[in-house]
């Protein structure tokens, strides 16, 4: 697929998408899995780890939920932030 940038967020492009996205946001506490802003799922946005551009698919296994900022500043770098999401947010409320 083209990566040109305009085309519609994983979540917009059917139900089941947006079931996968709702509860994957759910999963990460409604939160940006990098800098813990809690936002909900309208919000967030679709940060593809892998990026699509490098091959990365576009499916809920490759999502992570950002905020514009985090996003915005990652760029296109590829982070994963999912893996010690629990990790980081237990030692934050400690
Ligand atoms: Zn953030």
């Amino acid at each position: 697929m083209a990566s040109n940038g305009i085309s519609k967020p994983f979540y917009m492009k059917n139900l089941r998408n947006r079931e996968q996205w709702i509860a994957l946001v759910a999963l990460y506490r409604h939160r940006c899995v990098s800098c813990f802003k809690r936002l909900g799922w309208r919000k967030l946005t679709v940060d593809h780890v892998v990026p699509e551009h490098l091959g990365g698919a576009d499916a809920i296994d490759n999502i992570q939920p950002l905020c514009n900022p985090c996003n915005a500043g990652k760029f296109r770098k590829t982070t994963d932030y999912r893996g010690d999401f629990e990790k980081r947010w237990s030692m934050l409320r400690k």
